[in-house]
């Protein structure tokens, strides 16, 4: 069964709905997953866009021909499921969700029993049994059955209030006022529970559930203008932004300005690690910043390749006792390890409440660095144009250490810069980061005409 216009990676596969990703294509994808977990039971939710509610009874009925039950958890974040596969002693789990990605789009992420991303070897066991179609389908006796559980969400919000680094108390105490964008998406409930719980005063805009995606939904500065224009208006302290899976979560400060993702991950390590000793692990795109932060504090930092799944082997590798990808994605391993915009909430207010500062106050106590991130599409032979750049980069950016794992990344003094193919797409990505916004600028430029 082959489909060219399904896109998979190492998490899962997606695809646009009605050129790529249809009801039979999910239904088959539920069957195999069935397959390959034998038997027991699968946490399945998704996210609020309006395919999801066609997908996602596929995705259960492929399960249940193969004789596995379903726990049916609704509208939830992707890392609600995550908890929901661990705590019901499920087999595995599937979150219908595209992320980030616009509403055409709709995806299927793939967990394991640890409520964890299946690894690379078992996603290539699932694709054989899908594109072989060797479904172990049952006898109509022998079908599985749902249960529907509403209450994931509720529980989500209490595990994360009971973290010992989130300081309730003082954040009460600090009586902040918050405005959430959860881009009525699956934090529309989440987030403003968890506000309310914690004391703070919440405003919502786009909470309706409803995948009314009202503005681009990834949560970088250029599509937060109605949150920035909330916060201003309301005198709030800060506006909280998800993506509309909530695992990926951007702050706005005070003044309306919106920080960047790659600070959220910054201040999460510092309410980690100013209470818990221990090592720290980040992507190879991951600011600077972030590493600085770490150190400070005396946690070794460690690096890993780009993808969720790398992050989160990593971390069991290293030990690590906060994690995370600057774009936002805080993972807090001794909960579940996974993304989680929850987290990230809970830690940032901490950090605020704890330091009595406004957001703007906070930042400009971090080290400062200029980042451009840059994609085009790949023109010719990359792996070539990648190694005529390597021989050539002394004369661009002098001494540096170079790290090859994933793409290229080279460190030098005044900060880094990485340049790789895309897991999901057939673009290149650039980041250049240095302490001087100039710098930066007449990097980018410099690099970028080697991959015209
Ligand atoms: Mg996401």
């Amino acid at each position: 069964m082959k489909n060219k216009n399904i896109i998979k990676s190492t998490s899962g596969i997606r695809g646009i709905i009605g050129t790529g990703l249809e009801p039979i294509t999910a239904t088959a994808y539920g069957a195999a997953f069935g397959t390959f977990l034998k038997k027991g039971r699968v946490v399945v939710g998704r996210d609020s866009r309006p395919s999801g509610s066609i997908i996602m009874p596929a995705v259960i009925s492929g399960l249940l021909s193969v004789g596995l039950d379903v726990i049916d958890i609704g509208i939830v974040p992707t890392p609600t499921v995550e908890i929901a596969v661990k705590r019901t002693h499920a087999q595995g789990g599937i979150c219908i969700t595209a992320s980030h990605n616009p509403s055409q789009w709709n995806a299927l992420k793939f967990f394991n029993q640890s409520g964890v991303f299946i690894t690379p070897q078992e996603y290539r066991r699932l694709d054989e049994i899908f594109n072989l179609k060797k479904f172990a389908f049952k006898k109509f006796d022998k079908l599985g059955q749902v249960i529907k559980q509403t209450h994931w969400v509720e529980e989500h919000v209490k595990s994360t209030l009971a973290i010992k680094e989130v300081n309730k108390r003082a954040i009460k105490k600090r009586k902040l006022k918050v405005v959430v964008d959860a881009i009525n998406g699956a934090g529309s409930r989440a987030l403003p529970l968890l506000l309310e719980k914690l004391g703070v005063q919440t405003i919502t805009i786009n909470c309706a559930e409803d995948g009314n995606f009202v503005h681009e939904p990834e949560p970088i500065p250029k599509n937060l203008t109605q949150l920035s224009k909330a916060v201003k208006k309301y005198k709030a302290d800060l506006g909280l932004a998800c993506d509309p899976d909530a695992d990926r979560l951007a702050l706005v400060d005070e003044t309306g300005n919106p920080i960047g993702e790659e600070l959220t991950l910054a201040i999460a390590v510092k309410a980690v690690l100013s209470k818990k000793r221990g090592p720290t692990v980040i992507n190879l795109s991951t600011s600077k910043v972030t590493e600085d932060i770490a150190r400070s504090l005396g946690s070794k930092v460690y690096y890993s390749k780009v993808g969720e799944s790398h992050v989160v082997q990593t971390i069991k590798a290293k030990k690590a006792v906060i994690g995370g990808e600057g774009n936002g994605g805080v993972i807090y391993p001794a909960f579940h390890s996974g993304r989680d915009s929850l987290i990230g909430s809970a830690l940032v207010l901490t950090v605020l409440a704890e330091e009595k500062k406004t957001l703007s106050e906070l930042i400009a106590t971090f080290p400062r660095y200029y980042n451009i991130k840059l994609k085009d599409y790949l023109k010719g032979d990359f792996s070539k144009k990648l190694s005529r750049f390597e021989k050539n980069a002394f004369q661009i950016l002098g001494k540096t250490t170079l790290d090859k794992r994933d793409g290229l990344r080279f460190n030098f003094k005044q900060g880094w810069l990485q340049i790789r193919s895309s897991n999901t797409e057939p673009i290149y990505r650039l980041i250049v980061e240095t302490n001087n916004e100039k710098l930066t600028k007449s990097l980018a430029y410099q690099v970028k005409r080697y991959f015209k």
